[in-house]
């Protein structure tokens, strides 16, 4: 994968809404490129802001985002929503997408292969929607931006670069709500304060 930041134009806010909708009718809705088109009810391509400054990439979608076609609106959107909520912003002017677009039986974590065929599509997402910062929700979403085996221990909580894009990875919404601990959400909670502060949004709004 490139390591260099993207070349192409930024496009206007028209040209990007219409580049995804082709992307999502043209490609992902009727996409077999693994096995995963086998068992999914709906695709997901993921949504928000085509202008957003703020990118999240989770795992996959679950049952509710199958059910849907919508990413994060079980139990884990509902947290991921507080935490965008927390920082100061809407779930509308975020965009929220995943590392892979149709759901992985039994809430499985993506293998390799489906990852590989996968992604191509999440790489056009960033690169059309051109965020400031990308927050990988997760070890998956992580390793796979970072091409790295580490730990999320070793990853979150400070700032890497993809691409010439700022990345932070934080904590799963769906581990947080498994390990509902001080400790962890105020991890989480210090995470999303070094984006804040990059992102220029003011930081003494209070914990969730
Ligand atoms: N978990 C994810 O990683 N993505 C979703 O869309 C929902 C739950
Ligand atoms: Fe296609 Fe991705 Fe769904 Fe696999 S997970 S079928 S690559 S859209």
């Amino acid at each position: 994968m490139p390591s260099e930041p993207f070349t192409t134009a930024v496009l206007s806010r028209e040209a990007k809404t219409q580049t995804l909708q082709q992307l999502d009718d043209g490609e992902v809705k009727g996409c077999k490129k693994c096995r995963l088109c086998e068992t999914r009810m709906h695709t997901v391509f993921g949504e928000g802001d085509v202008d957003a400054r703020l990118l999240f990439i989770g795992e996959g979608p679950g049952e509710n985002e199958d059910l849907q076609g919508r990413p994060f609106v079980g139990r884990a959107g509902e947290l991921l929503e507080k935490m965008i909520v927390a920082m100061g912003l809407s779930r509308q002017s975020v965009f929220i997408c995943n590392i892979v677009k149709c759901r992985p039986p039994g809430n499985r974590a993506p293998m390799a292969d489906e990852t590989g065929a996968c992604t191509p599509y999440l790489l056009q997402q960033i690169e059309v929607v051109r965020p400031t910062v990308i927050v990988t929700l997760g070890l998956p979403a992580t390793q796979f931006m970072l091409q790295t085996k580490n730990s999320m221990g070793k990853m979150r909580g400070q700032w890497h670069t993809w691409r010439g894009i700022k990345l932070m990875p934080t904590y799963h919404p769906a581990y947080v709500l498994r390990d509902y601990t001080p400790k962890t959400r105020a991890a989480v909670w210090d995470d999303l304060k070094q984006v804040m502060a990059e992102l220029g949004l003011p930081t003494v709004a209070k914990k969730s």
